[in-house]
């Protein structure tokens, strides 16, 4: 590790669960003399690779894509692809060790892997993103497989996306498989999967909160972002009774005390792929604070008073001014669409102050979860029906917390699902390493 010194985001990551292992490695000697954390923290593999392509100018463009296959112990490396300007080595470090423990905690048999590009897709047209995505599936179909690595969507790869790079795959191999999930529902996708993040993010939320006697019903929520995991964490709020008023993007932050009107929210970003200050054309009395105009030590999203909040944007996106401003203004509840978006001094805040939170790396294991649904009806050639995939994605979210929950009473810190999450992760895989032999 010590000679990555600039994949900060990955450092953090690790930081944050190795912490959270000094009990369980103090108590059990099998974890702490076997090199498994040695073992744990380096990828099994990493792919690095050049993504030449054409633009609608005719001028060639090159860009950074990456796989890193991160641990197999327990299935097939599983986790998405993003594709935006801010990807490094760090990011997908950090993404795909995350993805290990969040994949174990969904009891699923699925490794951890993560990969993509710094590529901008905002702005370019159809054309430039499926030669894109062409290119980028030039070098990766020969590391997937249906039972090796199995790629899904991330910030920036969505169901267009998946569409190109799935048709390349098949054009490169001439074999229709389950190489990919996000698939559309014509050829291979699974019902639910592209709500799964999002509803199962508000699932979590629902247990931590039914678990001491309350619910979502009637409260009102903060959520930050604006793509594929707010859009159905804002859906399955107003679902449960909830009044989801605030959501973000890269250009902003949108208020909207009645409630954001998601056919609006659903036109300018999955139709529109427009801002979200757009949404004040229909919606007037709406408020738009652009970044320029976010408070210095954190985001404009997080300053409205509220019951609950929902994290669904990206990495370090909540800081610990703006957790102390959470609390401060009445929310009790922090449910993480996104991966990592609380930096560590806002969890700490979070855990001494006793607020219902859960960790990303649990709940947002809704998406990966459907994605080993849509592996299983594909292996089996079935498709389920709506209520049949949303039913077992409330059983595994139920399954997590209370794995999560279970952990956190066994050391003696019931509040803290950080702890809960880190540990039972850690273990489902150390325990198949260990049986599995040094490899
Ligand atoms: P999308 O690309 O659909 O949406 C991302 C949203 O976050 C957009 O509104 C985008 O703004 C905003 N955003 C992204 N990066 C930044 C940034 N650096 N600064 C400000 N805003 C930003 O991605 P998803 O909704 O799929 O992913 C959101 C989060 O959820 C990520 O952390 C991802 O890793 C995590 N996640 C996603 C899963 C999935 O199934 N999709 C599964 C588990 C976790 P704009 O619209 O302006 O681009």
């Amino acid at each position: 590790m010590a000679s990555s010194p600039a994949q900060a985001e990955f450092y953090q990551a690790v930081e944050e669960v190795l912490e959270s292992l000094g009990p369980l490695l103090e108590s059990e000697a099998r974890y702490r003399d076997s090199g498994i954390i040695e073992r744990m923290v380096e990828p099994e593999r990493q792919i690095m690779f050049r993504i030449p392509w054409v633009d609608d100018k005719g001028k060639v463009q090159v860009n950074k894509g990456y796989r890193i296959e991160f641990n197999s112990a327990l299935g097939p490396y599983k986790g998405g692809l993003r594709f935006h300007p801010s990807v490094n080595a760090g990011i997908i470090k950090f993404l795909g060790f995350e993805q290990i423990f969040k994949n174990a905690l969904t009891g699923l048999a699925i490794g951890g892997g993560k990969g993509g590009a710094n590529f901008n897709p905002k702005g370019r047209s159809d054309q430039e993103i499926m030669r894109f995505c062409q290119s980028f599936m030039n070098e990766l179909y020969r590391h997937i497989g249906p039972t090796t690595d199995v790629p899904a969507g991330d910030i920036g790869v969505g169901a267009r996306e998946i569409g190109y790079l799935f048709g390349q795959y098949k054009r490169l191999t001439g074999r229709y498989e389950g190489v990919l999930t996000g698939k559309g529902l014509l050829w291979g996708g699974s019902l639910v999967r592209k709500e799964a993040t999002g509803y199962g993010c508000v699932y979590f939320a629902q247990n931590m909160l039914q678990a001491h006697a309350d619910s979502l019903a009637g409260k009102t929520c903060l959520v930050s972002g604006a793509g594929n995991v707010a859009i159905y964490t804002i859906e399955k709020l107003y679902h449960l009774g909830a009044r989801p008023v605030t959501c973000s993007d890269s250009t902003g932050t949108l208020y909207d005390c009645h409630g954001i009107n998601l056919e609006t929210l659903k036109q300018i970003k999955e139709e529109r792929r427009g801002s979200l200050a757009e949404y004040l054309e229909e919606h007037p009395k709406a408020e738009f604070t652009p970044v320029e105009a976010y408070p210095e030590d954190g985001h404009a999203v997080w300053r409205y008073t509220a019951d609950a909040a929902f994290p669904c944007a990206t990495q370090n996106e909540l800081t610990e001014a703006d957790a102390r401003a959470l609390i401060g203004n009445g929310v009790r509840c922090i449910s993480e669409g996104a991966n990592m978006p609380s930096t560590p001094e806002a969890v700490e805040v979070f855990i001494a102050e006793r607020i219902h939170y859960g960790p990303g790396k649990a709940a947002n294991a809704g998406g990966v979860a459907t994605s080993q649904l849509e592996m299983a009806q594909n292996a089996s050639m079935q498709q389920w029906t709506f209520e049949q995939v949303d039913e077992r994605l409330q059983q595994i979210m139920a399954g997590i917390y209370q794995r999560c929950s279970e952990t956190a009473k066994a050391f003696d810190q019931p509040h803290n699902l950080v702890l809960g999450a880190n540990v039972a992760g850690f273990r489902r895989v150390a325990d198949a390493m260990l049986e599995q032999g040094v490899v």
